[in-house]
């Protein structure tokens, strides 16, 4: 008994880690409440990106089957172009992201990258290609450099801070005691929002993977900040394929498609001036936001 009890306790320890991990990821992402599995299938093979093109196809979720949050909704986002999603808070425009990180299994239709159904192809491979910078970030507890190279394990410290001036983030690293070694998360030091979500843009950009989503990207910064990051931002998503997930329509002008989403269907789509010329939903948002430069 002794002999099968070590390793049983081996195989637990290994467990706890595995689900730790699994923990981490999900915490980065605020996805505590989460209840379901996500798992490779059977014989899943790696996602080969070619171009990076991303389809949803008549995709269907409810978090609980008693409600359902996403009720048919289909676009394409053609390799290297930048589609925007915009409407009201709750429409489901973060399940979207979610969704396609497969961070849940969808109830119906089919998410494709470069025609492969993400469903059948590694997780670990899955989210290699797609880079997210979440609405909530949650770092781990660790350190600065961790937090930001996790975007690619094994950069070095150059590339680490690169990474980290980019997002403008530098500065304040440099200036606390012990720099990128300083540790962060509940146990560390405490981050605004704003330099939380400026790690988590530096985390991405270090990363720079084909598959980009930025999910309010900069609604944590102030406008100096937003706009500076904005402009970071363009830059590493050109010729990569974007989801913006929008927060100032400033940010969506120019993409190939805005779909305005409310209560999980697509209301409205088309490229911003054909919108403005339809004067609907989408034109009436552009005009609260013109009149007030408030961000809903
Ligand atoms: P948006 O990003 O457009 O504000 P979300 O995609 O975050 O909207 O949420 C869409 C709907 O799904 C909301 O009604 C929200 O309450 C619900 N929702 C989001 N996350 C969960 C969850 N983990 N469990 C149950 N319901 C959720
Ligand atoms: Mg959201």
């Amino acid at each position: 008994m002794i002999q099968l009890y070590i390793p049983l306790n081996f195989l637990g320890v290994i467990y706890r880690e595995i689900k730790q991990a699994t923990t981490d990821i999900e915490k980065l992402f605020g996805l505590l409440d989460r209840d379901r599995e996500v798992a490779d299938a059977p014989g899943a093979v790696d996602l080969q990106v070619k171009g990076g093109s991303v389809v949803f196809d008549d995709v269907r979720f409810a978090y609980d089957p008693a409600r359902p949050i996403l009720h048919g909704v289909s676009f394409e986002i053609p390799a290297g172009k930048k589609v925007a999603v915009v409407g009201p808070s709750g429409s489901g425009k973060s399940t979207l992201a979610r969704l396609l990180y497969r961070f849940y299994d969808i109830d119906g239709g089919q998410i494709r990258i470069d025609g492969q159904d993400i469903r059948a192809v590694t997780q670990s491979s899955l989210r290699a290609a797609i880079g997210i910078v979440p609405q909530d970030t949650v770092l781990f507890n660790d350190t600065v450099a961790y937090n930001i190279a996790y975007g690619r394990p094994g950069a070095g410290r150059e590339e680490v801070e690169g990474a980290a001036r980019a997002a403008h983030i530098h500065g304040f690293i440099a200036g606390t005691p012990l720099g990128y070694d300083t540790m962060v998360g509940e146990r560390g030091l405490k981050l605004s929002g704003g330099e939380k979500q400026r790690v988590a843009i530096a985390r991405t950009l270090l990363k720079n993977p084909p598959i980009l989503i930025f999910d309010e990207a900069t609604s944590a910064l102030d406008s100096t900040n937003e706009r500076a990051i904005q402009a970071e931002l363009e830059a590493v998503g050109q010729n990569k394929t974007v989801l913006v997930i929008a927060h100032r329509l400033s940010t969506v002008v120019d993409a190939h498609e805005i779909l305005v989403l409310e209560q999980g269907r697509i209301i409205e789509r088309g490229r911003h001036d054909a919108l403005l010329a339809r004067g609907g939903r989408y034109a009436e948002m552009w005009r609260l936001q013109q009149a007030t430069g408030s961000d809903s």
